[in-house]
């Protein structure tokens, strides 16, 4: 039994004080009485005892009622003791008064009057003690108890009658009152729940992010939460008010949150009594407030309507869409909406005939600023550039970022390609002048591709052509600008294809590598071999490693043709006389790759070549990338023995430093050199470049030797020390150069040192 249960039982005992007084009124008359009729003196203290008792109970029960807190469990058992004294006290007067004129008088009168009222104080008794049945029955038991033991022995058959007529009266009453306290509990316990049922509901309701309103089938407000008249700005008390719908509607329009037109809105969608949604504005524009509301019609007529303040959601889903469509750095219109806007414009511009022209924008060199001076600049420097291509550009026309350093420009209803020549022209020059970012200039460039419109072109489709049109402005050098044209659809095309061959190329195997040899100056013997990649196209005929690389670097397909080539190579030298050399080219990405060490370590080990037999060759382009990693790299393959030469020397950057920082052994003059030798100027170019490398303890070689005159002239001073060129032989095949290699080494052992002689071709 719960605390409160037990205290409404004991509060049960104490409900009718007024009763209880009268009843102990009654029952002190009648002793009175008794006492009188038979003059009995023992009756007196009887009647007292009955006053007194009567007189203490119903002042305690008086008290009880002048409590204004709710009964605790503690107070409550006190309270019982309290009840339970006094009944038992009550009940022994009302047995020791029947007992005495029972017994001590033969007055018929007398025995009427205690029977009677006895018998009616415990039944009243019954009504009032059924919360605490235990008590009641202690007291018929000490009340009937004494008063049928003396009718039993009054010695009349009829007393003895009605004494048994007590007991089961007794025991009626006992049965009476047990299930009268079960209701009484029953009833406390569905208070009880329904008590809860009520305070979660309350608790649910109030604490609901909804605010919510239900409606009874008379239109009457049943229930209505706080979160609701907190919405709304209503009155504290106005729930108290008997309202209904309308009135509810005219405080909201009162109190400013509901615009008039809405009020009358949602009464008839409450008088519809059909489920529905709809969304008001705040009338106050500044609060910009927006409110859900939901009717809900109940199963019993009436509505429930449900209210939500879904601002916030609705300025979140402004941001995402707004974040969705907009570059967050620039705030220019992102990829994504560029493209539905062109295709918007291209729809109007096409059923218009009108000309317009897609600029695809390139940063040039903006990756050396973010790496030089950090991502952050590279972020201001974007912001700028969109800055300056907004303040160039007509209100008609629409520029967006299109990603990374690429922005792209829609300019419509050109009259001629001139127009957007010039416009190209115009931002090439303004993303040109210098920017200052942070106290730091700097400088950049910009490219430009252009396409224009044509009858049912498609937005891919422009964007394809002016990113065709840019890939060929940045070829031709940057900092300028190119329309589209067919034939580059045509190069694009050629060069997917080339891709999809190259791949078949490396699957099946088709890649040869063609040697070449170089030829010691003063041996006149051949002491090293450059490989040289060649494929074999069925229909494409020889193509040269020239247009095969840079692809093969694109595709990332570098590294498996570089492993192929590195370890055919070596295996290839190991077939040759032991004083020639295999020279490798290694591309700048593919000598770039993080295991190039083991990479060349595998290569020699599974071909079994000794490390100085290999002589690995890069171009300035590998040197200028990642120095640090760069120099520790050559470190790393010149201690494992490897020898390292400087391809194309002369063709780059040319930069002396090189040849001083890195730790190469060998230095190869491009053929560029050889022009115009015949005159002063670049022979004495080419012997004080070969003189530098030879003073700083580099072997040195001329490459791309065609004649016997470019021979004579290189040789004449002594600081070249190899030759490589068609006037030796041709790049050749694996099993000519085996050829070349016998005859030479061959005849040199046989006839003593009879040298390969330049003057004449050996393949
Ligand atoms: P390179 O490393 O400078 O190779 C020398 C190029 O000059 C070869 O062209 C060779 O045939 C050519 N050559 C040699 N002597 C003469 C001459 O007297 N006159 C003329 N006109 N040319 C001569 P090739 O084989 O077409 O190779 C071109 C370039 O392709 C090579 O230049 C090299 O950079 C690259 N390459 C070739 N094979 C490979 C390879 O296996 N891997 C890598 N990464 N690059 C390679
Ligand atoms: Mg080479
Ligand atoms: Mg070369």
């Amino acid at each position: 039994m719960s605390p409160a249960i037990y205290a409404a039982l004991v509060g049960s005992l104490f409900q009718n004080p007024a009763p209880m007084f009268a009843g102990a009124a009654c029952a002190a008359i009648a002793a009175v009485m008794t006492a009188l009729k038979t003059g009995n003196e023992l009756l007196w203290p009887c009647a007292a005892l009955l006053i007194l008792t009567g007189a203490i109970r119903s002042f305690d029960m008086a008290k009880y009622k002048n409590r204004h807190t709710e009964l605790t469990a503690g107070e409550a058992s006190r309270w019982e003791v309290r009840y339970q004294i006094g009944a038992m006290l009550y009940a022994m007067a009302l047995g020791a008064w029947c007992a005495i004129a029972l017994l001590m008088s033969d007055d018929a009168v007398a025995h009427m009057i205690c029977i009677s009222v006895t018998t009616g104080y415990v039944a009243a008794g019954a009504g009032r003690t059924y919360g605490r049945p235990w008590i009641f029955h202690l007291q018929i038991l000490l009340t009937c108890g004494p008063m049928a033991a003396a009718m039993a022995l009054h010695g009349d058959p009829y007393y003895l009658g009605m004494a048994l007529l007590t007991v089961l009266y007794f025991l009626g009453l006992k049965m009476i009152t047990t299930s009268l306290q079960q209701i009484f509990v029953r009833a406390l316990i569905a208070r009880e729940r329904e008590a809860a049922l009520a305070g979660q509901f309350d608790t649910a309701l109030n604490n609901m992010p909804h605010g919510l309103c239900m409606f009874g089938a008379d239109g009457r407000l049943g229930v209505m939460n706080y979160r609701f008249s907190e919405m709304m700005r209503l009155p504290t008390d106005f729930v108290r008010r008997n309202v209904n719908a309308a009135d509810v509607v005219a405080a909201c329009v009162a109190s400013g949150t509901m615009s008039p037109e809405n009020g009358k809105t949602i009464i008839s969608e409450i008088e519809n009594s059909q489920a529905s949604a709809i969304v008001t504005a705040d009338p106050d524009r500044e609060y910009g407030r927006a409110l859900s509301w939901t009717f809900q019609p109940m199963a019993g007529g009436g509505t429930v309507l449900l209210v939500e303040d879904i601002t916030e959601r609705r300025k979140a889903e402004a941001r995402i869409s707004h974040l969705a469509r907009f570059d967050a750095l620039t705030a220019l219109p992102n990829r994504l909406s560029f493209r539905d806007e062109i295709e918007r414009l291209l729809a109007i511009s096409n059923s218009a005939s009108r000309l317009s022209a897609l600029l695809f924008i390139d940063l040039d060199q903006f990756k050396q600023v973010n790496d030089t001076l950090g991502h952050p600049c590279g972020d201001r420097l974007l912001c700028i550039v969109a800055d300056r291509l907004r303040g160039m550009l007509r209100p008609d026309d629409f520029v967006a970022r299109f990603g990374g350093d690429e922005f792209v420009v829609f300019q419509q209803n050109i009259q001629s390609p001139e127009e957007a020549a010039a416009l190209s022209r115009r931002i090439v020059e303004r993303l040109s002048e210098r920017y200052e970012i942070d106290r730091h200039l700097v400088e950049i460039g910009a490219s430009v591709g252009i396409a224009l419109t044509s009858r049912g072109m498609t937005a891919d489709n422009l964007l394809k052509n002016a990113d065709m049109a840019l890939y060929r402005a940045k070829a031709d050098g940057r900092g300028t600008f190119c329309f589209f044209r067919d034939e580059m659809a045509e190069t694009v095309e050629a060069r997917r294809v080339l891709e999809l061959d190259l791949r078949k190329a490396m699957a099946n195997e088709e890649f040869e590598l063609f040697y070449q040899p170089l030829v010691n100056l003063k041996s006149g013997r051949i002491t090293t071999c450059e490989a040289l990649l060649r494929w074999n196209h069925p229909s494409r005929g020889t193509v040269s490693p020239i247009d095969i690389i840079p692809v093969a670097e694109d595709m990332g397909l570098i590294v498996d043709l570089g492993r192929w080539i590195l370890r055919k190579a070596c295996m290839e030298c190991m077939k040759w006389p032991e004083a020639v050399s295999v020279a490798v080219n290694f591309s700048s990405q593919q000598f770039h790759q993080r295991d190039i060490l083991s990479e060349v370590r595998y290569a020699l080990e599974v071909s079994g070549l000794p490390a100085h037999r290999l002589e690995i060759e890069i171009t300035e382009s590998s040197l200028l990338r990642n120095t640090q990693w760069t120099h520790d790299a050559l470190m790393q393959l010149h201690s494992a023995g490897v020898r390292i030469s400087l391809d194309d020397f002369g063709t780059g950057y040319s930069s002396l430093s090189y040849l001083h920082n890195f730790p190469l052994q060998k230095v190869k003059i491009d053929r560029s050199f050889l022009e115009g030798i015949d005159t002063d100027r670049p022979l004495t170019l080419l012997r004080g470049v070969a003189r530098l490398s030879a003073d700083l303890g580099m072997s040195v070689v001329v490459e791309g030797i065609e004649t016997n005159e470019q021979l004579e002239l290189i040789s004449a001073d002594g600081t070249v020390t190899e030759a490589q060129g068609y006037l030796f032989s041709r790049p050749v095949s694996a099993t000519r150069i085996h050829q070349l290699l016998d005859a030479s080494h061959g005849r040199h052992l046989r006839e003593g040192n009879v040298k390969v002689l330049p003057s004449r071709s050996i393949a």
